[in-house]
């Protein structure tokens, strides 16, 4: 565990490290869904899994890349995520830009929704009310 990622030691180690493929869900692993620098995953993203299942199911069962899903507050910091980020929480993933639609992603039950500068879709299960943005 980092010495940097004091959050881990809150919310204790759910999965340490990057296990098989297809671990968290039929379509879904530890690994993918894993912070990039540490390759933890110390919080629960069996919520946002469900939600990504059913995102990949509405779009043709085609297969679905996660270019980011938990990260740590190092991490997210080195990126430029928000403060107060879903993927701090486990509860956002970045995905291509042109994989779903807003539409599709509003159907799969996505609270968050946003277009990363033509690059990647956020897509989030947040609490509270929709939020919708583009950069
Ligand atoms: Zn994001």
């Amino acid at each position: 565990m980092a010495p940097d990622e004091p959050d881990q030691a809150v919310t204790g180690v759910w999965r340490a490290q990057g296990g098989a493929v297809g671990d968290l869900s039929p379509h879904f692993s530890t690994r993918e869904l894993s912070d990039r620098a540490s390759g933890s995953l110390p919080v629960d993203v069996s919520h946002l899994v469900d939600h990504l299942e059913q995102l990949r199911a509405i779009c043709g069962d085609r297969p679905l890349e996660i270019l980011s899903g938990y990260r740590s507050a190092a991490t997210n910091a080195r990126v430029g995520g928000a403060t107060d980020s879903q993927h701090l929480y486990g509860r956002a993933a970045d995905i291509p830009s042109g994989y779903a639609t807003v539409d599709q992603a509003e159907r799969a039950g996505f609270s968050g929704i946003g277009e990363l500068d033509g690059w990647a879709t956020h897509v989030d299960v947040r609490p509270g009310g929709p939020a919708r943005w583009s950069y």
